[in-house]
């Protein structure tokens, strides 16, 4: 009995630990989904094999494409929003509005794929969302 409740202590003290940084603060920061504090990304966007502060593993983070498509979804939004505003309504020069939209788009599309990347690992993280394996389905039962 004292041996059962030793062994669930130390996984809800891990469980808890992981769940006590809000993965939206993480996501934002681009910081560790375990500490919050240790830096995701190594040259802008490739994700780290393991945090500098706590050590916590990342090398099986997947965020998969999903990023890309809100960025794309959403930049291509506010793109021709702003090329309607800066071409049609303030009629700038055509190589003001190149420029502007070009460092517009290119800004934007990395500062968002950072976050929307960091955001999506700290969310698989925090619902410990992995493959499944056959008979895990019973686990609790
Ligand atoms: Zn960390």
């Amino acid at each position: 009995m004292a041996g059962t409740a030793h062994n669930n202590n130390s996984e809800t003290d891990r469980e808890q630990h992981s769940r006590s940084v809000s993965p939206y603060k993480a996501g934002l920061h681009a910081r560790c989904p375990n500490c919050g504090e240790g830096p995701l990304f190594v040259n802008g966007l490739a994700v780290r094999d393991a945090c500098d502060v706590c050590g916590f593993d990342l090398s099986s983070a997947d965020p998969g494409d999903g990023a890309q498509v809100f960025v794309i979804l959403i930049m291509g939004a506010l793109s021709a929003l702003l090329g309607f505003i800066v071409m049609g309504a303030l009629r700038w020069p055509l190589w003001a509005v190149a420029v502007t939209l070009f460092t517009f788009i290119m800004l934007g599309s990395i500062w968002m794929l950072r976050v929307f990347k960091a955001l999506l690992i700290a969310l698989q993280f925090h619902h410990d969302a992995r493959q499944g394996t056959p008979g895990e389905g019973n686990r609790d039962e």
